[in-house]
């Protein structure tokens, strides 16, 4: 079986959207991509989390013909595919319907940066306007609005994290639903204090070296 390591990541990590509290039901998507094959492995459309194996992966070349698989791929491939072909070095993509993401992208707001996580994505999180769920639009203003950050908000739907590896584009996705639910719940009660610029890049320059040794 073609690309079985991106396989079994992508089914570990479609359970954990669910057990994390990052999705309901089918909502959302993962794909990883093999730098040297050329090709992506993403999550199947519509199908539990918990009922798919690895040989319901589906495998994609760039332009989004199927290499392997005998399940339809999930409706929002070209919204992953577009990063790996026009963002350096992107080889995960995870999009999540997470709650407080989804609130924020319900009114249209950017996450600003009421938290330092937030650097997980970069200095803020913009929203991109609405387009129908799996369209060719909505992976164009995905890729727009992102920009330099490695999140974006997506207008009436939710949240899509991008990252080197799976791992990161999962935290991500973890990090900012938590700013999301602190901007959300900050500003319930009051005008939340955003970090300025400098303590961003003071922040981004510091978690270059944040954990262990890579
Ligand atoms: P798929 O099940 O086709 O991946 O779609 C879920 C989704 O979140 C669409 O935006
Ligand atoms: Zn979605």
């Amino acid at each position: 079986m073609i690309l079985e390591k991106e396989r079994e990541l992508i089914v570990a990590y479609g359970q954990k959207l669910i057990t994390q509290g990052l999705t309901k039901g089918t909502g959302g998507n993962i794909s990883i991509y093999n730098k040297e094959a050329g090709l992506m492995a993403i999550s199947p459309s519509g199908l539990d989390y918990f009922k798919t194996s690895t040989k319901d992966v589906v495998v994609l070349d760039l332009e989004g013909k199927k290499i392997d698989g005998d399940r339809n791929p999930s409706s929002e491939y070209d919204m992953h595919r577009i990063f790996y072909r026009e963002r350096e070095g992107i080889c995960a993509v995870v999009h999540a319907h997470s709650t407080y993401c989804a609130i924020l992208a319900a009114l249209h707001w950017n996450i600003e940066p009421v938290h330092y996580l937030i650097g997980y994505a970069g200095k803020n999180v913009r929203c991109a306007p609405y387009k129908i769920f799996g369209s060719e639009e909505l992976a164009q203003v995905a890729l727009e609005y992102i920009q330099d950050r490695y999140a974006v908000l997506l207008a009436n739907h939710g949240l899509l994290a991008i990252g080197e590896n799976i791992e990161y584009a999962f935290t991500t996705a973890e990090e900012i639903e938590f700013v999301a639910q602190i901007y959300y719940k900050a500003k319930c009660v009051g005008n939340p204090v955003l970090l300025s610029s400098e303590e961003m890049d003071d922040f981004l320059e510091k978690f270059k070296s944040y954990g262990q040794k890579k």
